[in-house]
Formats: structure tokens, sequence, C-alpha cells
């Protein structure tokens, strides 16, 4: 959130804090400005949840939600991080949906902006309140292909804040099966003699020989995690399944946009790669000690390279590499660094199930908070991938708003006419997840 924002918050929540202490009947009166309401449906998951359930995997631990739209086959929920298939979803926490705060005076001096959360009355609901974001804006002509949005039919490239804003988690380390001793390891080396030890929260990395000069690799392998006959610890390439549709039937669809998310340690001469396989071909960034910058190529060709100060202080620095539509991103610190555009290559897509690697050569380091998110995947009004667009550019003052749980929203794309008209916005959305 920029500074302006965080502002404009400050001061609206400061409005809603006073009239709360004023009393309810002045808090009607400042319904103008603010106002409170609770999600219904899971249309907006992950950003917002409907009403939903909350359950912490038996076997890695982690804690996962589901919609209280479906029913959950057989009482049995699948966890999403590690695949366990049997937890007992009676046994979870049942909430309500998310409180947000609508404000109205958000487009009374700017216009709406694609990425924007708003809730509008449904023109094809009774005018119940609604919410979605925009991802179309006046005078463009929106299609959805491949699980991606082209606007006037170039493909919409979010920044990486934006792609985090949407991304699904599918992997979080911290939450490690307890079963792995059975189950092959997701981050793992496939080397003879390796560096790399797991740690409580990461890997640490030591040379394993006085002769250092090739990359020691730790390669994430990726499982199945949903319900499936096949036994979970089949490697598959990661796929758009997500945990809050527990028990929805439908088409998955590989995902090659992905994004690693990790703290990087280097205090002494040392570079740690990060790896991206696109489905086609590899990505690698390089963070160097001795050059003190972080270097991307493509294959073994050089793209860029953006300069990184005080490298070797030995403390941990967060950060995320992605490729997420077409683009190569990377930020240290919350703070974007590269962003270089790319066009694939010329032939099939082939996703693998190790498709991110991380390697370290040189002195001592270590890697820790390692995450692994996928890029939205949209789908066609009938849920599958093949191609929707809107059959006419959209109208002046005319949006077209998609629901970021795309399997379940109903949204602009069933709509006869996708255009929502800035008319029935009510307001722009605040408290979103993330
Ligand atoms: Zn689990």
């Amino acid at each position: 959130m920029n500074l302006l924002k965080r502002r404009r918050l400050i001061w609206l929540l400061s409005i809603a804090a006073v009239a709360a202490a004023l009393g309810a009947t002045t808090v009607l009166r400042y319904q103008g400005i603010l106002l409170p309401v609770r999600v219904a449906s899971g249309s907006m998951a992950d950003s917002l949840l409907g009403p939903h359930r909350s359950l912490e995997c038996k076997d890695c631990g982690f804690t996962f939600c589901f919609g209280l739209d479906l029913e959950v086959p057989l009482d049995l929920a699948t966890c999403p991080n590690c695949g366990y298939a049997r937890n007992d979803s009676t046994r979870a926490t049942l909430h309500e949906g998310d409180r947000v705060l609508i404000d109205r005076w958000a487009y009374a001096f700017s216009a709406p902006a694609r990425g924007d959360v708003v809730a509008f009355c449904d023109p094809t609901n009774n005018s119940e309140l609604a919410v979605k974001r925009i991802m179309g804006l006046p005078s463009e002509r929106i299609e959805i292909a491949h699980g991606e949005i082209f606007t006037n039919g170039t493909l919409y490239r979010k920044r990486l804040v934006e792609a985090m804003q949407v991304a699904t988690l599918v992997y979080d380390d911290a939450n490690r099966p307890h079963q792995e001793g059975k189950l092959a390891a997701r981050w793992a080396s496939d080397e003879q003699e390796t560096g790399w030890r797991a740690l409580n929260g990461g890997y640490a990395w030591t040379p394993p020989s006085p002769d250092n000069t090739r990359l020691d690799w730790l390669t994430y392998r990726h499982w199945r995690c949903y319900t499936s006959p096949t036994p979970r610890m089949e490697e598959t390439p990661i796929a758009d399944n997500d945990a809050y549709n527990q028990g929805l039937s439908r088409e998955l669809h590989e995902v090659t946009d992905l994004i690693l998310s990790c703290k990087v340690t280097t205090p002494s001469e040392s570079e740690i790669t990060l790896m991206l396989h696109d489905g086609r071909e590899s990505f690698t960034a390089m963070i160097s000690t001795i050059t003190q910058s972080v270097e991307l190529r493509r294959g073994e060709r050089f793209l860029t390279r953006a300069a990184l100060a005080e490298l070797r202080e030995p403390r941990a620095r967060s950060t995320q590499f992605g490729i997420v539509d077409q683009q190569l991103l990377i930020a240290v610190e919350g703070k974007p660094l590269i962003r270089c555009e790319y066009t694939p290559l010329d032939k099939p897509l082939q996703p693998t199930s190790r498709p991110i690697g991380i390697a370290a050569r040189g002195g001592e380091c270590a890697v820790t908070e390692i995450r692994v998110y996928r890029d939205i995947y949209y789908l066609n009004a009938f849920g599958g991938s093949t191609t929707w667009s809107c059959s006419a550019p959209i109208p002046a003052e005319t949006y077209l708003v998609l629901g970021d749980n795309s399997p379940i929203s109903r949204d602009s794309r069933h709509w006869n006419s996708p255009g929502l008209h800035r008319n029935l916005f009510v307001g722009k959305v605040l408290g979103l997840r993330r």
C-alpha cells in the first residue's frame, strides 16, 4: 500500500472511529462515506472469503479455508499444500464472510482503475450488493484465453504486486508433510554430493568440497494436491486447483506462471541462483555477493542486471522471482528490481513437475521461508480453457468486472451485456486479505 493510499485509509478509518464513538444514529448519517458489509459468497476468494470453514491439515499442519458454497464430498477435505485427502471437514471451524468497508467517495475525484475491487448493485440479481475486481475499462475489448486477460488483443501484464494480490499459494515449505519420511521431499537435491541440508524453516548450504565451482541444485517437485484416485506423491505439473472450492468437479489446467518467494542470506562470498521454467525453457536470477547484483539469464544468455547494495550483510532478504504474463519479475525486500518482458519460444508447451530450483556456489548461504505461488487462471464463462470475449468494445463509463475465484464466480462473463455502468458502483472495497 503506498503512502497516499495508507493516509487515505487512516483518514477514512478515523472518520469511522469517530462516527462509532458518537453513536449508532451518527453512524447511519456517515454511511455515505464508509459502508460496512459482510461478504456473502466465495466469488472473490482468496482476496475476500464468503462464509467458510478453516481446517488444519492433519499431515502438514497447513491451515486452509473452503467455502460453504459447495458441499465437501464424504466430509473429507484435501490439503492444497501436501495433498493429504483425509482431513475430516466436520472438525473445521465455521466462519462468517469477511467484513469489509466500502469507500463510497473513492471515485468522486478519480476514475476506477483496473485491479480495483468494487462493490456494486448486481443488475442480474435483483440489485443485490456484489463485489468483484475491475478487469476491463471503457472502450476496451476484453478476451480471456489460456487463463490470461487480453485487452484490445494485447496480453495484460500485471506488475509483481498485482500478481501477488491474485496469486494462489501452491506450497509453503514451513508446512512439510509429517509423512515426508515415507514420501519424497518436495525440495531436494539430486546430487550424490550436496551441500544442502534441511533446517527448520529452510535450507542451509555449505560447500561440499574445497573445489567448489559447480552449481549445487535444490529442486522443487510438485505433487498432485487435489482429490484424485492416484497417489498424491505422484509428480505432476502445477495446476489451477484451489482449496476453497472443495468438492467442485471440473477440468484442471496446467499453470506455468509461477512466483518463488524466499529469504536469502549470503554472509560470505557466494552466489544463489533461482531458476524458473516456463514450460518451454528455463530462466535464472543469480544473486551474487561478488558482483553485488542480481543477474537475469534466459538459458545461458545474459538478459539484464540490477545492483544490490550491502548484500554481504548477514541478514535474510526477502526475494521474489516470478514468470508471470510473459515477463520476468524480480523484487528484493519488497522493492521491484527487474521487470523484463519476453516472447516465449515458438514450440509446444510442456510443463514440468520440477519447474523451480535454487542453486548455491561459493561460500556458505541459506534460503528460508520458501513459498511457491501460481498466477490466477481465468476461465471462460463455462469453466473451460477455450476463449471467451466480449462481442463489442466496452461502452463509455462502463467496466468489465470479474471474480478472482474464476471457477465459481458469476460475473461479466455470464451477463448478456458484460459491462457494468459506473452508476451501479457503490464504492471501492477496503480491507482485502492481501
Ligand atoms: Zn497438508
